[in-house]
């Protein structure tokens, strides 16, 4: 039916609405239902502005299955985009059930009290959704997301076997300010606090955060950055549909300052996820250190510079040993100009459209939960070129992370 029920409207939510704006022909009919209204209606105002196109907007608080429920029923849209936080997935995924409506997200499922960064959750409900005969869209932002499919399209039209997987997200823009986050302080802090997991030779491995450091150099004159290894959700689902993965590892770029910044944070308590007791009042430090940084949709108007992600996959092809590497340039100031937003939404968002489009379209339709790499990725690539997000592919004579 054309109709789309978008929740959250943070950086992410803005670009999605923007994006899906511009392609009414495939989305008729946008509601964007956030827990404030005021923030709904600025993006609708913007997007009005910017398309001419009208937006519905609606306040809902998304970690109330009855709530959310009760508006997918009145509205019966044909899908909801997930873009609110990861803690809202499952309340969200219920509520789809309840109303029989799509689901869709960019991040994995997290309990508010442990960083977890786990499928599990999510994955659990499979038989719900195929028996509903609804389908579950799990992960389609960049990374996770276009990462994923980039994974997919190198195997499916490079290689015979995959057989080591390292995913480089390199951000090389500048917002000016000593320390900020591109996205969620909250969600982007617990992450890159956590320890860090790689997969290798068939299981998860474990070590401290931050505790293996590389140099990269990223193609196209985006320049040299350092890269440290991390844990990323979508390695859990990669090694579980690719096999036989031998390695697959996640890297990402960090300044000194921000580092400098990070662990002086750390030391001193205020990335903690547990509440403390502060005059009579439970605090979670990390949530009241979220409130005292830049919000990070206030960053497009000051940051300059690209974002270089992709994958470089090794493995075999007609016997013979082959490196691939497929990558995304994005620049952040382009971005600002086209959706009012900085690159590392603008990256989230645009395959979060596509993703829904693939869905509206019917060509990534089944019961059941996916995680993005389970559907063809053709489409999306073409998609990806057409929408914003233009990569390229190119074959490597050599790769070597290790120093
Ligand atoms: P923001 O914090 O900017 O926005 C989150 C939005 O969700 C806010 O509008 C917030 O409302 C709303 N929200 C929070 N809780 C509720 C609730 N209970 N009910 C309704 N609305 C709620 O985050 P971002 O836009 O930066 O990120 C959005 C999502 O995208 C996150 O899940 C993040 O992890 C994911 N992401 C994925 C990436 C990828 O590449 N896959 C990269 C970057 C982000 P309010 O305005 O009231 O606070």
């Amino acid at each position: 039916n054309g109709k789309v029920v978008i929740i959250g409207a943070g950086g992410v939510g803005n670009v999605v609405v923007q994006k899906c704006a511009q392609q009414s022909s495939v989305f008729k009919d946008i509601l964007l239902a956030s827990r404030t209204k005021s923030k709904c209606d600025a993006i609708a105002e913007s997007v009005k502005q910017k398309t001419g196109v009208t937006i519905r907007t609606a306040q809902v608080d998304a970690d109330n299955v009855p709530e959310l429920a009760a508006l997918l029923k009145e509205e019966k849209p044909f899908l909801v985009i997930n873009v609110a936080l990861p803690y809202q997935d499952l309340t969200i995924m219920d509520a789809c059930l309840e109303a029989g409506v799509h689901y869709m997200d960019t991040a994995n499922y997290e309990p508010l009290d442990t960083a977890k960064f786990e499928y599990k959750w999510q994955w659990a409900y499979q038989e719900k959704f195929q028996k509903a005969g609804l389908t579950a869209l799990l992960g389609s932002g960049f990374d996770p997301g276009a990462t994923n499919v980039f994974t997919n399209y190198l195997a499916k039209h490079h290689f015979d076997e995959i057989e080591y997987l390292d995913i480089i997200d390199v951000n090389g823009g500048d917002h000016g300010y000593p320390f900020a986050t591109n996205f969620n302080p909250e969600i982007n802090i617990r992450e890159v606090s956590a320890e860090c997991r790689h997969w290798e030779n068939g299981e998860f491995v474990t070590t401290p955060p931050m505790s293996k450091k590389a140099s990269f150099t990223c193609p196209d004159g985006v320049g040299t950055y350092n890269i440290y290894r991390m844990y990323h959700e979508e390695l859990e689902s990669l090694s579980k549909h690719f096999p036989t993965l031998k390695r697959a590892q996640f890297w990402m770029s960090f300044g000194d300052n921000y580092l400098k910044h990070l662990e002086v944070l750390e030391n001193v308590g205020m990335t903690g996820i547990e509440p403390v007791e502060f005059e009579g009042q439970k605090i979670v430090p990390i949530q009241f250190l979220a409130k005292l940084l830049p919000d990070p949709s206030t960053l497009g108007p000051r940051t300059k510079g690209k974002t270089c992600i992709g994958t470089v996959v090794q493995g075999k092809k007609d016997g013979k040993d082959k490196i691939m590497y497929c990558y995304q340039i994005c620049d952040h100031e382009a971005c600002y100009a086209e959706v009012a937003s900085q690159a590392i939404s603008y990256t989230t968002g645009v395959p979060a459209m596509i993703g829904a489009k693939m869905m509206m379209e019917g060509k990534w339709l089944e019961p059941g939960v996916f995680n993005i790499e389970q559907f063809d990725p053709d489409p999306f690539m073409d998609d990806m070129n057409e929408f914003g997000l233009p990569w390229k592919v190119t074959e490597l004579n050599d790769f070597n992370l290790d120093q």
